[in-house]
């Protein structure tokens, strides 16, 4: 038995040794292997569920502006009756959605919360991905007042990378047509800059059973700036984009299912605004000072979910970066008191599932 084993050995090291040395020096061996894990790739469907029984919620980016390797600036991901929109498209986050597969020229709509980069980054990324890969029209965008000329900025940046492609590409069958690789603003203007916010809404989007509904909240100095409510057949998610806790959003937020929450722990940003200070880093530090009064913390986010009565409190935006899991217990202090039936700390790839028929939310994790 022992001497079959070890002929066995000797046979399968002789076969793996063949095989390294035969892909080492023939460039035939080679291409085959890429091949097969190239078809493998690109055969790889998204893993995106999109069917009609629910509203589905994947979060495409979780960090705040300050750095983490492995998660994208601000973007959440809203499905509801085969239909896709993004909310917000920070930094990093169309590498998330290209290597999830998303189909990005079926995305229907994009709504910004307000033009913080780590909000608004990859808004030329995503328009020129989708364009390059089929998309046939212009794509919305749609915004507090300010849209127009942040959209028109991005048009005119890509303007030159349009052509490239299209004059590359087109190979005159109508191919990437440039018509169709440029955004269309549509800025809600019932908030004008300077209005002091009082949680007034607007419908903003509504098709196929979708209503979106744009909710003026508190991000001062930055102003206009929105939270958004997704509502479908009874069921409905609130994302609230850069906020303090504020009543208005609360009332606007009402019955929602799921509370996808920025927080930033205002007393660990705190600790970090001393210690860049104690290394000579005063300009950080001044900045890390400012941002605990346009944040909203994870306490305040959990007493706005239970005013607002809703069942599930996601959190995204995370700052500062939980870059430990064990930093968790200091982020999360006093939130068990508010919610003792938990919270979900958001993460990249989360998808969050919220069934039509009622029945609990489901959690789940998107793979790379
Ligand atoms: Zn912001
Ligand atoms: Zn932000």
């Amino acid at each position: 038995m022992k001497r079959i084993a070890g002929w066995l050995a000797a046979v399968v090291g002789a076969l793996a040794l063949m095989g390294v040395l035969a892909f080492q020096f023939m460039p035939a061996v080679q291409d085959r292997v890429f091949a097969a894990g190239a078809r493998r790739q690109l055969a790889r469907q998204s893993q995106l569920p999109t069917g009609d029984e629910a509203i589905r919620v994947v979060l495409c980016g979780t960090s705040s502006p300050l750095p983490r390797l492995q998660a994208a600036k601000a973007c959440t991901l809203v499905v509801a009756g085969g239909r896709m929109f993004i909310v917000d498209i920070g930094p990093e986050s169309t590498e998330n959605l290209a290597l999830w597969r998303v189909p990005t020229p079926q995305i229907a709509a994009v709504f910004l919360t307000h033009f913080h980069s780590d909000h608004i980054g990859e808004l030329g990324e995503l328009n020129m991905q989708g364009w390059a890969q089929g998309r046939t029209h212009p794509l919305d965008v749609y915004g507090p007042v300010g849209l127009a000329e942040v959209v028109a900025g991005f048009n005119t940046a890509y303007s030159l990378d349009r052509q490239y492609r299209h004059a590359h590409h087109n190979h005159g069958k109508g191919l990437l047509p440039l018509a169709a690789g440029v955004m269309i603003a549509h800025p809600a203007d019932f908030v004008q800059p300077g209005d002091v916010p009082s949680g007034r809404t607007q419908i903003v989007y509504s098709a196929g059973g979708v209503v979106v509904t744009a909710i003026e909240t508190d991000h001062r100095p930055v102003s206009p700036a929105f939270s958004y409510r997704f509502d479908y057949k009874g069921r409905s998610v609130v994302i609230t984009g850069d906020t303090v806790f504020n009543a208005g959003l609360a009332g606007a937020a009402k019955g929602a299912d799921v509370l996808v929450s920025e927080a930033q722990a205002h007393d660990l940003q705190n600790i970090m605004a001393r210690e860049a200070e104690a290394v000579g880093q005063s300009t950080l530090a001044s900045v890390l000072k400012d941002t605990s009064r346009y944040h909203i913390n994870p306490v305040e986010a959990a007493r706005l979910a239970n005013q607002a009565g809703v069942r599930e409190l996601v959190y995204t935006h995370i700052a500062p970066p939980l870059v430990f899991g064990f930093l968790k217990t200091p982020w999360l202090r006093g939130v068990s008191a508010e919610r003792p039936n938990g919270v979900t700390i958001g993460r990249d790839g989360l998808l969050i599932t919220v069934p039509l028929d009622g029945s609990a939310v489901r959690f789940d994790q998107l793979q790379g």
